[in-house]
């Protein structure tokens, strides 16, 4: 079985809110539950052994617009979000990761090294990431803080705009550029996190955003959770010449399992064959090359291929790519070496 480490999830997000409604969040990933994507028993059973996962904010006002005739929609941005009541749900969020971390039921890891070993041991390799910044101030503190809880990871922007930069909206058929990229202090963000050795997660910027980003930043271009906006053009996905850039920065676009992301017409639905999920790979290859193309499944964020259903199914995308004609060495890229080798950079690790 090829190992996978992935680049975004959002099981978080589910754990946090069914602890909302009084479940245990330990239990619940360490023994399973029915629903969602991903708990201990189903990503040891999909060979998923581990990702970046998210702490993200819910809008919880947000309501996804309707396809007209044509299939066409556009999701107006969410409105941005209060500073307070942000810092206090991520660090309810984060509490969780630390809560799994010490009993053992997942690893928060802060290494490449850490990542490998749980992985050896078959412990879930969680890397803590935050999914658009709103609970960090203008003045950084938090991002501090959170460094120091296990944070290695961010997206300085979901899809509604905040101190740091502009998202850009659920939208199809739409190009990435929409609007104002980074702040002043979105900037700074920046340079922080290249400071710490915080990764810098380029899904859900605008377009501007993006360059303003490559500009400033001395790490690979990473985007954890997008695909190729020439085959699915939805806002969200990288057009050629941003997909040229990661490329260029020895970067790393993780594939996102999310059907709206990965169909030709942009519908979110189920029932959305593997070979969409194929096709994208085989574009990102083709664009990039082996070593800039990853996984970034949005598990227990999206709406996925029904072919691949859960955790558990991860293996099902990773055979039809060995039915494909990917070699072993290339699958291991894809299924965690080159997100690996992206971390190890980030992190300022030797070897990178
Ligand atoms: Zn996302």
């Amino acid at each position: 079985m090829q190992f996978v480490f992935d680049g975004h999830n959002d099981v978080l997000l589910r754990l946090w809110s069914h602890a909302r409604d009084g479940e245990d969040p330990i239990a619940e990933f360490r023994d399973g539950i029915s629903t969602g994507h991903i708990d201990a028993p189903r990503a040891k059973a999909g060979g998923l052994a581990g990702g970046l996962c998210a702490i993200y904010i819910p809008s919880g006002d947000l309501v996804f617009a309707e396809p007209d005739r044509k299939g066409h929609y556009v999701t107006p941005l969410a409105a941005p979000l209060e500073r307070a009541p942000s810092l206090d749900i991520a660090n309810e969020m984060a509490a969780i990761a630390l809560r799994l971390d010490r009993e053992g039921v997942w690893k928060l890891c802060h290494s490449v090294a850490d990542i490998r070993d749980s992985m050896e041991k078959g412990i879930f390799a969680a890397v803590m990431h935050m999914e658009g910044c709103e609970a960090i101030g203008a003045d950084l503190a938090a991002l501090e803080t959170f460094y120091a809880a296990g944070l290695r990871s961010l997206g300085p922007v979901w899809s509604r705009n905040n101190v740091f930069a502009h998202g850009v909206p659920f939208a199809y058929p739409m190009s990435p550029d929409t609007g104002p990229g980074l702040t002043d202090v979105g900037f700074d963000l920046i340079k922080r996190c290249n400071e710490l050795g915080i990764l810098i997660d380029l899904a859900h910027i605008t377009e501007k955003g993006f360059w303003d980003v490559a500009k400033t930043t001395d790490q690979p271009l990473v985007a954890s959770h997008s695909n190729a906006h020439a085959l699915t053009p939805v806002a969200r996905n990288l057009t050629d010449r941003q997909l040229d850039a990661i490329r260029e920065s020895r970067g790393v676009v993780g594939l996102n399992y999310a059907t709206a992301m990965l169909r030709g017409d942009g519908r979110s639905d189920a029932n959305t064959p593997i070979e969409d999920m194929l096709r994208h790979i085989d574009y990102l290859v083709e664009r990039m090359g082996i070593d800039c193309v990853a996984l970034g499944s949005d598990f227990d964020g999206a709406t996925i291929p029904e072919g691949i259903g859960d955790a558990a199914g991860n293996q099902r995308l990773i055979a039809a790519l060995r039915n494909l004609g990917y070699a072993d060495k290339d699958l291991a890229k894809i299924c965690r070496e080159n997100w690996l080798r992206v971390l190890a950079s980030a992190w300022g690790e030797a070897g990178a």
